[in-house]
């Protein structure tokens, strides 16, 4: 469960995080933060590239940022945007995988500018997604990987 300062904090991370965002392409910037189990906050903004689809999604970059401080247990993510939006199916299923090496609910938060939120769980917005059974030694020896 994502607490009431906990929900500020990665609402206030991804919506700085948005101001940032390079989007030469669609102008339409999406800002996200994701919280480690362990009580820490990593931040992404959607990044386009004049090259069709060499972009990435803010929700993907806030992952790899956590992973890149050797993060993999994540507790919540929001997704920031002028109105409300959901992270894309892509997006969900990368987080997917990281669910298979915490075996813990992901909690999906959407926030936007008028501050609307809405909160639903991984499984809620990705019901049928991929879930590997071929790799799960592998997924799972980052879980207490610090
Ligand atoms: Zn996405």
């Amino acid at each position: 469960m994502v607490t009431d300062l906990e929900l500020k904090y990665l609402i206030e991370k991804a919506k700085l995080a948005r101001e940032n965002a390079f989007v030469p392409r669609s102008s339409h910037k999406v800002g996200a933060c994701i919280l480690t189990e362990d009580g820490e906050y990593f931040e992404g903004c959607n990044v386009e590239s004049i090259i069709s689809g060499l972009g990435t999604c803010a929700e993907r970059a806030a992952i790899d940022h956590a992973v890149i401080h050797g993060k993999y247990n994540f507790k919540a993510l929001v997704s920031f945007d002028a109105k409300i939006n959901f992270p894309c199916g892509a997006c969900l299923q990368y987080l997917l995988e990281f669910y298979q090496v915490s075996e813990k609910e992901i909690t999906i938060i959407s926030a936007d500018m008028e501050g609307n939120i809405k909160t639903n769980s991984l499984f809620e917005l990705q019901p049928h997604g991929y879930l590997t059974e071929n790799n799960l030694d592998s997924l799972k020896s980052y879980k207490d990987k610090m």
